[in-house]
């Protein structure tokens, strides 16, 4: 009997391209249809067909406390009935921006936006507004959302879907972008020689989380934000994933390499969609209207959406939140490591706070040429043998695996069961 999935999935496909408002959930990377989901509750998802999943892709990454969390739904069932939306200012804006600016080192003043897309299109031209500068250096894998300047070479939806560079970008905008290898820089260095005098901005995810997960190799950092001072240019931190999720300030806190600018969304929002960018002073107040460049949205700092973020930030500022979750991803990542040792298998299993990827290769990870050394045959078998026993993953490689504080012992435990199984059933 057809599953009612399928039937959704077939009637959407009808009425919307592919049967989805964001390509990577039609399941392309993996083959076959994708389950419509019913509801969530806590680290559980369940779809319309009445099955439960652990779920390791919590929305893409913002639900740092798992679906249907009752504190932020509480706030949000109150804030409704105050109304959806006002278009002039709340208070609840400035506060969510007053939690921004106390825990992330590198911010300031912050932006409210819609997507993580609107934030570093929008801080793309801050950067270029600000240093009167048009070129852009990005690194090859990684993702920025789908601004024109960043769909090239961009991580993994593109590679998911093998489309590196998106029909429908203008000539003149992917000249000023610059791609270079993640982890390279002295590729950074030589390009921005090259390119002397014309470099607005190096943008770059700090550690990169949409090609699996990359980790920045000590110095690279370091060595970003000492070229961007040197000549000027404008160090976009792209925290989108990283923000809130590797620690409460981030990877720039982690690291201890401040940008000029860092743009955030996925957790800041708390599963409503929020984009926000940020930084010193002196750079955000040359926006309209204190500034000339100019940045604005109908639906930004939307009372609901900025009141389901700052219930989860509230929440992650408490005592002890990220011990626990960087316990429970390395008891996971040292879980999987264990299993792949009784296996025979030399995988690469890379984790850091509440982001992981298995690596279905035994090449070092350190940049796109080494991520796509990995066996997607072996990964599609592993991730359907996956889903069948209830654990739900991004149906990509080329996507890590998000904890929540919602995630037991008891989850962890039974989807290290299930993984062991489902790498054995992928060889
Ligand atoms: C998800 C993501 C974006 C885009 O955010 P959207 O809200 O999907 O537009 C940008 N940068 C990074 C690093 C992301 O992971």
């Amino acid at each position: 009997m057809e599953s009612k999935s399928a039937r959704a999935f077939s009637l959407a496909q009808q009425y919307i391209p592919g049967g989805v408002n964001s390509p990577a959930r039609a399941f392309a990377g993996v083959g076959g249809g994708p389950p419509f989901m019913s509801h969530g509750q806590g680290a559980h998802l369940f779809d319309i067909d009445g099955r439960e999943y652990i779920d390791y892709v919590c929305s893409w990454g913002p639900l740092l406390f798992g679906h249907a969390q009752p504190r932020v739904v509480a706030a949000l069932k109150e804030a409704c009935d105050r109304g959806t939306s006002f278009g002039a200012p709340t208070q609840i804006e400035t506060e969510l921006a007053r939690q921004v600016a106390a825990l992330v080192p590198g911010i300031d003043m912050v932006r409210m936006v819609n997507s993580g897309t609107e934030a570093t299109m929008s801080a793309v031209r801050l950067a270029r507004g600000y240093s009167g500068r048009d070129k852009l250096i990005k690194f090859e894998g990684c993702w920025h959302g789908h601004g024109d300047s960043f769909l090239i070479k961009a991580g993994s939806s593109a590679l998911t879907l093998g489309a590196p560079d998106s029909p429908g970008v203008p000539q003149g905008v992917a000249a000023d972008t610059i791609t270079l290898p993640y982890n390279d820089l002295d590729a950074v260095a030589e390009a921005v020689a090259q390119n002397q005098g014309q470099v607005a901005a190096i943008i770059v995810e700090p550690i990169a989380g949409n090609m699996g997960l990359v980790p920045p190799q000590p110095g690279f950092l370091p060595g970003l934000r000492q070229l961007a001072t040197d000549h000027d240019i404008v160090l976009i931190f792209d925290e989108v994933i990283t923000g809130f999720r590797v620690g409460p300030g981030g990877a720039q806190e982690r690291f201890g390499v401040i940008p000029d600018l860092t743009c955030l969304g996925k957790i800041v929002g708390g599963g409503l969609p929020v984009g926000a960018y940020g930084g010193k002073r002196a750079l955000m107040e040359h926006l309209l209207p204190v500034g000339q460049i100019s940045q604005a949205g109908t639906l930004s700092g939307n009372p609901l959406a900025m009141t389901a973020g700052l219930a989860q930030l509230t929440m992650l500022a408490e005592d002890g939140v990220y011990q626990r979750l960087e316990e429970k991803a390395q008891k996971l990542a040292d879980g999987m490591r264990y299993n792949l040792e009784k296996l025979g298998l030399d995988y690469q299993v890379e984790q850091i706070g509440g982001m992981l990827c298995l690596f279905f290769t035994a090449t070092p990870i350190v940049d796109f040429t080494s991520v796509v050394t990995a066996d997607t045959e072996a990964f599609k078998r592993y991730f359907w043998a996956c889903l069948e026993g209830g654990v739900y993953l991004a149906p990509s490689q080329y996507e890590c695996m998000f904890l929540s504080l919602a995630h037991s012992d008891q989850d962890i435990e039974q989807t290290l069961q299930v993984q062991y199984q489902a790498l054995q059933a992928a060889h």
